[in-house]
């Protein structure tokens, strides 16, 4: 059995299909090595890929690609390794890159003290914590925990250490919130770019190390997002134009409209509680119905 690893690997990685998104967890087992797993993400001609399993080549010969990576800047890094072909368009072999990416540059940024067993470790916290789909699943995207374990790695944060526990957990407060923005429909390589600039920023103000900057990058994926791309919206996308309107207007539509799509859309809570739920919100805060 092989696994695809051509551009069709943006949906089903056995067969191209598209692949199907359960709302409850169910049992099934991995088609390419055969373990019974929980998961959400199926295909309907019954192919299912574990966690280990999905992006498995990628993450398999991650390593080398990042010894054999040269910049100092984690955006470059990370733009060469989305050209790989056999990294899935979406995916949580996006939170390695993310990771990788960034550690690898610090080393060869010559940042004081930091070695390969280092991006090993930060590598090995993202594999604990960056579940594919489980950003629609939990609110968690991997790249945020991803980027938080190089921060962590960095400053020597632990269970038990005050300062430098709550400094990696700020900046994955920071990383939710900024993965968040880029979410309607979420896009692992937006994830990865926006996560990475954030995360250098936080480097910057916290620990006064600035990585070397990059051109922005021009997204070349766009027609292989399953989901539809956002298109010119996204930051990344080829015709993708900076608005240089300062009004607060669109803004307050986008998020007026945001909520009625929640309100809307398919759930446990039903539409009538959620509408009773966020009239009772708004009257608490002293509007007039
Ligand atoms: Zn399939
Ligand atoms: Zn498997």
């Amino acid at each position: 059995m092989s696994i695809r690893s051509d551009s069709g690997a943006e949906s089903c990685g056995v067969c191209g299909g598209t692949l199907e998104y359960l709302i409850a967890a169910t049992a099934l087992r991995c088609t390419a090595c055969g373990r019974e797993d929980r998961g959400h993400v199926v295909c309907p001609q019954g192919h299912y890929l574990c966690e280990s399993c999905h992006g498995a080549g990628f993450l398999e010969r991650l390593p080398a690609l990042l010894d054999e990576a040269r910049s100092a800047s984690p955006l470059v890094i990370a733009e060469e390794l989305m050209t790989q072909p056999d990294l899935p368009m979406l995916g949580c072999e996006h939170a390695h890159v993310a990771a990788g990416a960034l550690m690898r540059a610090l080393e060869n940024a010559g940042v004081p003290g930091i070695t390969a067993a280092h991006r090993a470790e930060a590598l090995e916290r993202t594999a604990r914590q960056a579940v594919s789909a489980y950003c629609g699943l939990s609110g968690v995207c991997g790249v945020v925990p991803a980027l938080g374990a190089c921060y962590s790695v960095l400053v020597g944060g632990q269970c038990g250490k005050g300062p430098e526990t709550r400094a990696a957990m700020t900046l994955a407060s920071r990383l939710a919130a900024a993965t968040a923005a880029e979410a309607d429909p979420g896009c692992c390589k937006a994830y990865v770019r926006s996560g990475l600039q954030e995360a250098t920023a936080f480097l910057e103000e916290q620990l006064g190390i600035t990585m070397e900057p990059c051109a922005p990058a021009t997204c070349v994926d766009s027609d292989r997002h399953p989901h539809g791309c956002r298109g010119t919206e996204c930051t990344w996308h080829p015709d993708h134009e900076e608005s240089g309107v300062n009004s607060t207007g669109p803004a307050a539509k986008a998020r007026y409209d945001e909520f009625f799509e929640l309100a809307y859309s398919e759930g446990v809570l039903d539409r009538k509680t959620k509408i009773l739920v966020a009239l009772g919100a708004s009257l608490a805060a002293g509007c007039v119905p």
